[in-house]
C-alpha cells in the first residue's frame, strides 16, 4: 500500500530540472490533477488504495525532465481562480497578468452603463474571459492573429460560460473595427531575442515564440501599434492598459506620451518591477 506522502516524495525526488520549491509546487499540481490528492492528503499521509488509477508517472517525470511545462502535461493552468485550457499555441497565463486584470476589473466595477472592451492578442483568452465574468456590464472582444490560439480561447470561453466576441485581427496590419472601446487591454509579445539567453528552457523551448518575442530592432513595435489604435478607438474617458517589459518602462511610457496621452501611470507588479501601463487621453 502506498500513501500520498510516499508518492509525493518519490516524484519530488525524480524531478531534476527545477529548484526544490517549484518542484514541490508542480508535484502538488499534478497530484491534484491526476489523482484528486490535495496538499492536506500529503500532510496527513493519507493511504492510496491499490484500486486507485494512477497515470504513467515515469512518462510524466521524463517529460518534465525534458523541460516540458507542467501546464502542457496537465493541459491547463489556473488564472484568477479559473481553469484555462492551454496548448503550445498559447502563452501559459502568468501571475503578473492576473494583477493587470484585477486592476482593470476594479477600475470598471462601479461603472453603471454598459461598456466595450477589447483584448488584443488574447492567446488562451484568459484576460478577456475573466473580465467578461467579473464585469457583467461589459461587452468583451478578444482578438488574435493565430487561428490556433483563437480556437483554444473559444474553447475556454465555452467551458467557462463566458460570452466573449472573438475575432481574427492583426494589430500590426490594419485591425478594423467600428467599435469605440472604454478599455483596450493587451499583453503583447515583449521579450527581445537578446533576452532569450536568460530564459528558462521550459519557456524558450515550449511556449509560442509568436506570443513571446519581438525583434530587438523595434522592441516597442506592438505598443506603438496599440497606442495608435487607442488614439482612434478609445471612447471618451476610456483607458488603455498594457503589460510591458520591465526593462523598457520609461520608453514605453514615452510611446504613449508622444501620441498625446496625458494621464499615464507606470504600475509595478508584486515583485516591484515596472510591469503595466495605464494610459488615458
Ligand atoms: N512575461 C512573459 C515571460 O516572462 C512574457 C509575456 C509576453 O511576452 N507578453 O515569459
Amino acid at each position: 500500500m502506498t500513501s500520498a506522502k510516499k508518492l509525493f516524495d518519490s516524484l519530488v525526488g525524480q524531478i531534476t530540472v527545477y529548484p526544490p520549491r517549484e518542484t514541490r509546487a508542480l508535484v502538488f499540481m499534478m497530484l491534484e490533477h491526476f489523482m484528486r490528492i490535495r496538499n492536506v492528503d500529503v500532510l496527513v499521509d493519507r493511504p492510496i488504495p491499490e484500486s486507485q488509477l494512477q497515470p504513467d508517472w515515469n512518462k510524466i517525470v521524463e517529460r518534465l525532465n525534458q523541460n516540458e511545462p507542467v501546464q502542457h502535461i496537465i493541459g491547463s493552468a489556473f488564472f484568477c481562480g479559473l481553469d484555462f485550457k492551454v496548448s503550445p499555441s498559447v502563452l501559459i497565463p502568468r501571475p503578473e497578468t492576473e494583477e493587470l486584470v484585477r486592476l482593470i476589473a476594479s477600475d470598471f466595477a462601479d461603472v453603471e452603463r454598459s461598456i466595450n472592451m477589447v483584448d488584443i492578442g488574447t492567446g488562451s483568452g484568459c484576460i478577456a474571459i475573466v473580465l467578461s465574468r467579473f464585469l457583467p456590464h461589459a461587452d468583451v472582444y478578444a482578438w488574435d492573429v493565430s487561428d490556433d490560439a483563437l480556437s483554444v480561447a473559444q474553447e475556454n470561453a465555452r467551458q467557462l460560460l463566458s460570452e466573449v466576441i472573438f475575432e481574427k485581427q492583426d494589430i500590426l496590419n490594419q485591425a478594423t473595427t467600428n467599435t469605440k472601446f472604454d478599455c483596450i487591454v493587451s499583453n503583447p509579445p515583449y521579450v527581445t531575442f537578446a533576452e532569450a539567453s536568460e530564459m528558462r528552457p521550459n519557456v524558450l523551448r515550449f511556449e509560442p515564440h509568436l506570443a513571446l518575442f519581438v525583434e530587438d530592432e523595434d522592441p516597442l513595435l506592438f505598443y506603438k501599434a496599440i497606442a495608435d489604435f487607442s488614439v482612434k478607438q478609445l471612447a471618451p474617458g476610456g483607458a488603455c492598459y498594457v503589460e510591458i517589459n520591465e526593462h523598457f518602462g520609461a520608453e514605453t511610457v514615452q510611446v504613449f506620451s508622444e501620441r498625446g496621452f496625458s494621464q499615464i501611470q507606470l504600475v509595478h507588479d508584486i515583485n516591484g518591477k515596472n510591469r503595466f501601463i495605464k494610459a488615458q487621453m
